[in-house]
């Protein structure tokens, strides 16, 4: 008997402005969608009805961005996919995870979220992600989204991505050394003691 594949993955973008300014990306140059020059919402009502014919229920529909979460309507297209018995999945920066926001993930219809971390060290996140104080956000998101997923006990992935990039190291080194360049004599002497304890 002839067997039929069907797709069971897509990953789609919304939008392609950011608010994070990465390394290895350049959509934060990319100016924001105006109202009208957004996809109605009866356009994605014909889009989700199509897919699921074509793909069947429990398509996993990935919904990255740029940032997702700066689409104005990205709530009512989750909430579109999820009627039509697809699997939306967020890929985000998670850096506008607010109290809020995070409480309507986990009621959205979303099964899971994908958040990018780059690294175990403040420094070296923020330093790819372009902008300070992005790590303590995605390690906030990620709290909240747990706190909400336990209080209304629903089955809710929290996932974690990373770019890995040969570049990091280097830039870190010439950062560094930018940073001696500017160094007094003081400073230089109680680093070179600090490096000699390790
Ligand atoms: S968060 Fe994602 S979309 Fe935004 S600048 Fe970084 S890599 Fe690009």
């Amino acid at each position: 008997m002839k067997q039929h594949l069907k797709p069971v993955y897509s990953d789609i973008g919304i939008l392609e402005s950011c608010n994070l300014k990465c390394k290895m990306c350049k959509m934060y140059e990319i100016p924001s969608l105006k109202n009208n020059q957004l996809i109605p919402l009866k356009r994605w009502e014909l889009f989700f009805k199509d897919l699921k014919e074509i793909a069947g229920e429990g398509f996993v529909f990935n919904i990255p961005g740029g940032e997702p979460l700066l689409h104005p309507n990205i709530f009512d297209i989750i909430k579109i996919a999820k009627k039509n018995k697809l699997k939306p999945l967020l890929s985000t920066n998670a850096s506008l995870i607010t109290n809020n926001i995070a409480d309507k993930l986990i009621k959205s219809g979303l099964f899971a979220v994908t958040i990018s971390l780059d690294s175990s060290l403040e420094k070296t996140h923020d330093f790819i992600r372009g902008k300070v104080g992005t790590y303590k956000k995605v390690l906030r998101a990620i709290r909240l989204l747990s706190f909400y997923r336990k209080l209304y006990n629903v089955q809710f992935d929290i996932g974690i991505q990373a770019v890995i990039q040969e570049v990091i190291e280097e830039e870190e080194d010439e950062e560094e050394k930018e940073n001696e360049d500017t160094m007094t004599r003081d400073e230089r002497r109680a680093k070179a003691r600090l490096v000699n304890r390790k």
